[in-house]
Parts: structure tokens; sequence; C-alpha cells
């Protein structure tokens, strides 16, 4: 591979761990002398990225910007991870933002290939369509590619990508995506990534809202639980909800679900709700109906929304908002609906 001059935008809890793999691999696949071009408006997450750079790739460049407009002028491929559809909205199509960059490098002749945008921010499909338009009309190509496999699969380079857009920025990003998964996987046009993304978190909010209540229920009519979730394993209700996941202490004796440690470091439950609001959202203009969904749906919402009215979760004596806590904490918030029964 030739020096590269590689962007990323948005270094969260998912973005620097992805963006670590992926400056630390082109290091060491290529020559020396890569660029690499990072903003973030938070202070921790360019400290975080500056650090790691400064240790593991020192002869390397990294270039610290304060807008994606100049991102955009400085590196030919740019991966953003941002929190949701606003924010793509501001770094894409805002002030200071890259269809601004796109628009003077064009009108300057200042460009070269096309640049090359992927996004992995879990949005608004129709909104994440509209915006690979207008990028792709400013002269550049664009993929939607969000990733499944959490925090930990990010760290690791072990996350799926699901990627929509032209088959030919697909094969651009490929070695770039490898970099940073076990798995890259073309949907199609456009948004397909995206919706294949969209249609597994619905599906797993459903699954973890129900191995809650089946845990609960059968906990509270007596069963152990290590017994129950190895009969839920060995039998036709197992999901990875129910073998990974399992919201109740001491149910997965192999293993450490985040139940094991206060819910913390998993998937926030207000990230579950925000995905299964926008599955409903692409539901809506083909009539799909999502009954199990939308009670799903419901159940985060109105946890999260408990929340704000002071019945956060209690961990080692401390008061935690549930949205920020792993989202099987809905076995904790089912198990505080549960009316005590009274004793004659
Ligand atoms: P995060 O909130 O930890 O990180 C988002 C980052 O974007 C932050 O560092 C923030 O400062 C930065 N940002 C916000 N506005 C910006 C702007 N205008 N310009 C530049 N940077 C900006 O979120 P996360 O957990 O990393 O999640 C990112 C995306 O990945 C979300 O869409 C989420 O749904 C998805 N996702 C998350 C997980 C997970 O386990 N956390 C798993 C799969 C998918």
């Amino acid at each position: 591979m030739s020096v590269t001059r590689i962007g990323f935008i948005g270094l969260g809890q998912m973005g620097l761990e992805m963006a670590q793999n992926l400056f630390l691999k082109i290091s060491k696949s290529s020559v020396s002398g890569n660029a690499f071009v990072v903003c973030d408006p938070s202070p921790k997450s360019v400290e975080r990225i500056s650090a790691f750079c400064k240790e593991n790739i020192p002869g390397h460049r990294l270039d610290v910007e304060p807008n994606p407009l100049e991102v955009t002028k400085k590196a030919d491929a740019i991966f953003t991870m941002l929190p949701s559809t606003p924010q793509v909205k501001a770094v894409y199509l805002g002030e200071s933002g890259v269809l601004q960059a796109l628009n003077s490098l064009r009108s300057s002749h200042a460009s070269r290939s096309p640049r090359l945008f992927v996004d992995s921010t879990t949005l608004d499909v129709q909104f994440a369509r509209e915006t690979a338009k207008q990028i792709t009309d400013a002269g550049a190509q664009m993929v939607d590619a969000p990733v499944s496999g959490g925090v930990v699969g990010a760290r690791a380079g072990t996350l799926t990508f699901m990627v929509g857009g032209p088959k030919v920025a697909f094969e651009r990003s490929r070695p770039f995506l490898d970099m940073m998964s076990s798995r890259a996987i073309h949907c199609g046009q456009s948004g397909t990534g995206l919706i294949a993304k969209l249609c597994n978190n619905h599906i797993l909010g459903i699954n973890q809202a129900a191995i809650a209540e089946g845990m609960l229920l059968g906990l509270s009519l007596g069963l152990e639980p290590s017994l129950l979730a190895s009969i839920i394993n060995s039998s036709t209700a197992r999901s990875w909800s129910s073998e990974v996941n399992n919201p109740v202490q001491g149910a997965l004796k192999d293993k450490s679900p985040p139940c094991e440690r206060g819910y913390l470091d998993g998937f926030a439950s207000k990230l579950m709700l925000k995905d299964m609001l926008l599955a409903s959202d692409a539901a809506k203009p083909v009539n799909v109906p999502l009954p199990v969904g939308e009670r799903a749906l419901k159940l985060y919402e109105e946890m999260i929304h408990a929340d704000d009215h002071g019945t956060t979760w209690s961990h080692n004596g401390a008061l935690l908002p549930r949205k920020d806590s792993d989202f099987s904490i809905v076995y904790d918030y089912l198990m505080q609906l549960q009316v005590p029964l009274r004793h004659p």
C-alpha cells in the first residue's frame, strides 16, 4: 500500500477503537509518512488518539483539525462514527462541513481522485440516502457502513460491517474495512447497510426484552438462574441475548455478561432505544406493522423515562442512569415493576 491520507471524524467509544486499529494496520502495511487526520469536539477523545499515535505509530503524522471541512481537504478516505442523524447532518452538510469542502475543492480544481466517505453511524435511512446523493453529486464516493460487534468488537478488530452504496465505492473501502472487522458485507445500494443494521437491532431489542421477561418469570416461580439459562440455551428460545447477554447474575457460569459488572460496558439502553425508533421510522413508508417491536420499544422508552423521574439503578452504592447502562438492565426495570406479593 502506498502513502495514505486517512481522516477519522468522531472518536467516541466506537470510533476511537476503530481508528486505532485502522491507523496501526495502515502504518504496518505501508511506507512511513502516512497522514492521519482527525476531528472531534471532545478534548478527551483527541487526547486519547494523540497519545495512542505517539506511542504506537511514531513515524506517522497525526493532524488534529477543528472541523470536517479541514479533514476533507487533507484526506483522501474519510471515516465517520457519530452518534446519530443530527451529528451526521452537521458533519456532512453543516457549516465547515464535508459538502462545503467538496464544493470549494471542486471550484478550485484542487481535487485529485474522488474522495471516499465511509459513514459507520447508525442513523435514519432516508436521511443517509439523501446525504450520500449530495456527497456523490459533489464528486465524491460514499457508503453507509454501520457495524455490529460493539466496543469489544471494535477494540479487537472483529466488527461486522453492513455496507450500502455503489459496488465500486464498497471495493475501494474494503481494504480499510478489513482492518477493523472480521466481515464486510455489501448489502446493495445506498442505505441498505443501514436497513440491515436496523433490522438486526430491532430483533435484538425484542430478544433482550423477551429473555428478561422469561428469566424473571422462571426465577419468580422458583427456578435457579443457571439451570433455567442452560435449558433455554439448549432449547428453542436461545438467542445471542440468552447465550451471551443473559441479564441475570449467575445465570451464565462461564461468561461475563454486563449484569455481572453492574450492567456497565455494554450497549447502552439509549442507543437501543434510538435504533428501535429508527427501525420504526424505516417501517412507515412501507407500511410494515411492528406490533412486537413497538411494545419492546415502549418498554425501553418507559424505563429511560422512569430514570428522568428519579428511579435510577443503584450499583455499588452509586445511583446510575439506566439509559447509559447495558440494555439488558431492562431485567432490573421489570423487577422494579413486579408488584410484591401480599401475604395474609
Ligand atoms: P459516542 O457518543 O461514544 O461517540 C460519538 C463521538 O462523536 C463523540 O466522541 C463525539 O464527541 C463525536 N461527535 C459528535 N458530534 C461531532 C461533530 N459534529 N464532529 C465530530 N465529532 C463529533 O458514540 P458511540 O458509542 O461511539 O456510537 C457511535 C455510533 O455507533 C452510534 O450511531 C451508535 O448507535 C453506533 N454503535 C454503537 C455501538 C456501541 O456499543 N457503543 C455498537 C454498534 C453501533
